[in-house]
């Protein structure tokens, strides 16, 4: 691209290196990947997460599916033995491991990981990692292929009458169960290959924190990053194909599907496919250069994120439609909204990735399905750090410290707002969502702040609002 040509790194003696690093910035690198300090509340912080969520994710479908979408609770202190069992028996007998959810869960992962391993791909370079030396690694970017390939398999099987698509909504308690099996199995797993293969870092010493934050940065098998072939393959395949599956109930209870549901196969295929069509861009993301894959990482990807964000689609598979009808402006507010919540969220995250390409002496980018109109800075403004990096302050970029953050946010507020007022349950994503943003961010900005030092406060001066300008 021309005029973008200076953005390559240059060495102090004037020759441009796309992986140079000043040795300041590898110190501060160094110091980054040694372990700091407890996060989440350390151990027991973390062991409430992990017995937590699970307890949570249940409750909160066992709510939606058979209470009405009504927060159930003992009525009284004699009624908390009657309210557990009541509870026990919807986990036993709704949401058990069955062979259905075996085979369609782990079906699923085979399915996908083949797909990984074989289909052609964009091959993109990964940043430099520090504790690999400063080595790039190679990512074969085949989501869009695999999800395509996905959803003409599911799309046969259903016309065929092999696999009823609206039977996975049916066994969502019992796929539940089986992907918080997985997600806890792996979760461990990975932890004693990382450790038996002397693969771990950053590691804090203590067991069960270790399990949560993860041992490995890069776990691979042959040439699939399992990080990121989790991160979109597993979670946001299963939340379309779910939307999809409620789509395909509705059709076969009701004779038609409504612009609610409608709006949830839109809204969960726009972030399918953004992951997939962007897949290049995500190599360049904190989750995969710094975050390890632990149990935060992958229980979120194989249960937390399929099983918990889509619970409007739960509520609208089992209810009727007068519920939560909405008037014909309130439908083209709601997708309006998603609409330019979509594009900026796709073009900021876009510009980032390209102006970090483009350091890197990559110019020409991916022309994947649908390439929006400004998703690249031409000739940005950027703050130079000592440390090599560049932070982009044009863009979406000039405007707050995290615009994709905020649009992100705005999206999955969409999603439960998509049935009103009907249950609260569905508000569970985007309320959890906002917290584990911020909570994020700090961390985050800590972590810049660290790795850029005095550059960085030159770069909060430039773009002072963290999230909404003028506000916040
Ligand atoms: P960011 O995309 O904001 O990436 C943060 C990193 O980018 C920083 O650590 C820094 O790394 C670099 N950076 C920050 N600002 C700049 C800048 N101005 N110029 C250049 N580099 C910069 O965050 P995430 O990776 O957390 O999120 C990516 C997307 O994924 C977001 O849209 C987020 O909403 C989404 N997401 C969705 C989740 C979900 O469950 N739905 C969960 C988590 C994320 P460095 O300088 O070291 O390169």
């Amino acid at each position: 691209m021309p005029g973008t040509e200076s953005l390559r790194r240059r060495k102090p003696d004037g020759k441009t290196d796309a992986v140079y690093i000043s040795e300041e910035g590898k110190k501060l690198d160094q110091k980054l990947d040694q372990y700091g300090s407890y996060e989440f509340g350390g151990p027991m912080g973390v062991l409430a997460i992990m017995i937590g969520f699970p307890v949570l994710m249940y409750y909160m479908w066992i709510c939606l599916w058979f209470y009405d979408g009504k927060l159930t609770h003992p009525t009284s202190i004699d009624d908390i033995q009657p309210f557990l069992g009541r509870m026990w028996t919807h986990l036993c007998e709704d949401a058990s491991p069955n062979m259905y959810a075996w085979k369609v869960y782990s079906g699923n992962i085979f399915f996908q990981l083949f797909l990984a391993w074989v289909m052609p791909g964009f091959m993109q370079e990964g940043l430099p990692v520090p504790s690999l030396g400063y080595k790039t690694l190679m990512y074969n970017c085949n989501a869009l292929t695999s999800l395509y390939v996905t959803m003409g398999t599911a799309a046969v099987l259903n016309y065929y009458g092999s696999f009823r698509l609206a039977g996975i909504i049916d066994n969502y308690g019992h796929l539940m169960s089986v992907a918080m099996i997985w997600g806890f199995s792996v979760s461990f797993g990975i932890y004693f290959v990382a450790i038996a293969t002397g693969t771990q870092m950053r590691m804090s010493g203590n067991f069960i924190y270790d399990v949560f934050m993860g041992a490995s940065l890069n776990p691979r098998i042959g040439p699939v990053d399992l990080k990121m072939w989790a991160e979109v393959r597993m979670s946001w395949i299963i939340v379309f194909f779910l939307a999809v599956s409620g789509a395909c109930k509705q059709y076969e209870t009701l004779g038609y599907v409504t612009p609610n549901m409608a709006f949830m196969c839109l809204a969960t295929w726009f972030y399918i496919n953004a992951c997939a069509k962007g897949e290049e861009c995500i190599p360049q993301t904190w989750d995969m250069y710094h975050e390890k894959w632990g149990f935060m990482v992958i229980f979120w990807n194989f249960a937390g994120v399929p099983f918990s964000y889509v619970y409007s689609v739960v509520y609208m598979a089992s209810h009727d439609p007068s519920k939560y009808k909405f008037s014909t402006p309130t439908y083209v507010a709601l997708y309006a909204t998603l609409c330019t919540a979509y594009y900026i969220w796709d073009t900021a995250n876009a510009q980032k990735s390209h102006f970090k390409m483009q350091t890197q002496g990559v110019y020409l980018f991916r022309k994947t399905f649908p390439q929006l109109p400004g998703n690249t800075v031409k000739n940005p403004t950027y703050i130079q750090t000592a440390h090599g990096n560049r932070l982009l302050t044009g863009g979406w970029w000039a405007w707050s410290r995290k615009p994709n953050y905020v649009v992100d946010w705005i999206m999955s507020l969409t999603w439960g707002l998509v049935i009103g007022p009907a249950t609260p349950i569905p508000y569970f994503y985007s309320v959890f969502f906002i917290t584990v943003l911020v909570h994020r961010c700090g961390r985050d900005f800590e972590r810049c702040a660290v790795k850029y030092g005095k550059d960085w406060d030159r770069y909060c001066e430039a773009v002072p609002y963290k999230f909404i300008p003028y506000i916040y």
